[in-house]
């Protein structure tokens, strides 16, 4: 089965993001790292909607240094307040939140061996590697962003212009007319992805890099998808763990749209509709360079590959029912939104009502009056979902009940979802499955979603929505 997630977001965002509340926000975390636990309670219940999160820093990364100049005692006492969190989280069946411990610690404190451990990196030199970063290393290799991985005695060469083949040097051009198309492609090797690319190298590494945060934040939310609890315990008891896919996610990265849509037209014959596509079939994501890109839709088909790729799937997931939340969830992260911020670096946000499908999936709730409800909506099998008129209204629709189960009533929510995808994926889900996970009944399930979001600020953006 494909996943022909063609409807593009078209609502106009003419608002930027909040920066300043959220900074505030997150500022008021620092304070919060290092009190107490209901004072992080008490925190989240003042977010409307929405999540922060971080993401380490490691070898593909450059601000470690950075980080490390601003390690003082009081950061390295927040560190140590968040890896205690993330045990008792783990230890409590949260593995998400155990990693969202983890990851904080590691951000006060960006040398916390432990965090680091449980996290899946290991020290190698000055830097913090996964374990298959740790092994290109080990063998004499660096990571280059505008190379990817290269032996270390190569670089000044790689820099003046010449690239290796075999044991030849040639021209940039040479290697470029060599790598022309994506049969004789180049691959940018990271811990979690392969991307083969006839487009170019450093555009390709800067893919990769951004497909290992959306990594880190997505095992941030569903760790619990396919980690057990026990099993992420024994790295807090001091295990390593390989840290590692052996199997990385495959993501083919076409120099130009045309290129996609011709290589990619006897497989999906809807190409042209599409801005990215994930085949289950052949387990590749593939995505093109050039103006058309569109990264909420990198976002959304690399999270159906994630959740497809990282346990063991059946065939045909959702072919008969329950189709609206694989893509609601994946809808879901095409509100990712990076934000910068000039005294401590990066941070991630995802569901803010201003982000993604959210403000059409408010306009469509609370304007419109559009909505198909939860026993229909359920009952509806990937291909039944594809061939509705109302497709782009049923994919904002998805992405906001998705936000409503992740982010709504303080999470509540959150692992009878986690727990509904794991069936759904096994193949073991029934059209009820959300009712039982929840204990809810469907109609009050519609019911508390309009609640939520009625209660989401309104986006001031006026556009078109979908
Ligand atoms: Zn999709």
């Amino acid at each position: 089965m494909t996943f022909l997630c063609s409807s593009r977001c078209r609502f106009v965002q003419l608002q930027p993001l909040r920066c300043l509340a959220l900074l505030l926000m997150w500022s008021s975390c620092f304070v919060v790292a290092a009190s107490s636990a209901e004072q992080v309670a008490e925190l989240s219940l003042e977010m409307p909607a929405g999540e922060l999160l971080f993401v380490v820093n490691d070898i593909y990364s450059d601000s470690l240094q950075q980080q490390r100049n601003t390690l003082t005692s009081q950061r390295q006492q927040r560190a140590e307040f968040c890896f205690r969190q993330a045990r008792e989280a783990c230890e409590a069946g949260d593995v998400a939140a155990a990693l969202r411990g983890a990851t904080r610690a590691v951000f006060f404190n960006p040398d916390h061996e432990a965090a680091r451990r449980v996290l899946g990196y290991r020290r190698v030199g000055d830097h913090w590697a996964g374990a298959y970063a740790a092994r290109r290393i080990e063998t004499g290799e660096v990571w280059h962003p505008q190379f990817g991985w290269i032996a270390a005695e190569d670089v000044s060469r790689y820099e003046a212009g010449e690239r290796r083949s075999g044991n030849r040097w040639i021209s940039a051009e040479e290697d470029a007319r060599r790598h022309a198309t994506i049969d004789n492609a180049w691959q940018i090797r990271t811990d979690h992805f392969r991307v083969v690319t006839n487009h170019d190298r450093e555009d390709a590494s800067r893919l990769a890099i951004r497909l290992e945060v959306l990594y880190q934040l997505w095992r941030q939310l569903f760790g619990g998808f396919y980690l057990e609890p026990s099993q992420l315990l024994k790295r807090f008891e001091g295990n390593e763990s390989s840290g590692y896919r052996s199997k990385p996610f495959h993501v083919v990265y076409h120099q130009s749209r045309e290129e996609y849509n011709m290589a990619l037209r006897r497989l999906q014959p809807r190409i042209d509709i599409t801005l990215g596509i994930y085949f289950d079939t052949t387990r590749t994501s593939h995505f093109f360079a050039g103006p058309d890109q569109d990264p909420g839709t990198i976002y959304h088909e690399a999270v159906h590959q994630l959740f497809q790729e990282s346990g063991r799937s059946a065939r045909d997931v959702a072919k008969h029912r329950n189709a609206w939340i694989l893509e609601g969830v994946a809808c879901y992260f095409e509100s990712l939104q990076a934000h910068q911020d000039p005294s401590t670096g990066p941070f991630y946000t995802l569901g803010t009502p201003e982000a993604g499908r959210l403000p059409a999936a408010r306009h469509r709730r609370l304007v419109d009056d559009y909505y198909v409800p939860l026993a229909e909506l359920s009952a509806l099998g990937m291909t039944d979902l594809q061939q509705r008129d109302d497709l782009p209204r049923l994919y904002s629709q998805s992405a906001g009940l998705a936000t409503f189960l992740i982010d709504g009533r303080q999470g509540q929510y959150r692992p009878a979802l986690v727990k509904l995808l794991q069936l759904i994926y096994t193949g073991h889900d029934r059209p009820t499955s959300l009712q039982e996970l929840t204990g809810q009944d469907f109609a009050d399930l519609d019911r508390q979603y309009q609640e939520f979001i009625a209660k989401l600020p309104s986006p001031s953006a006026e556009g078109q929505a979908e």
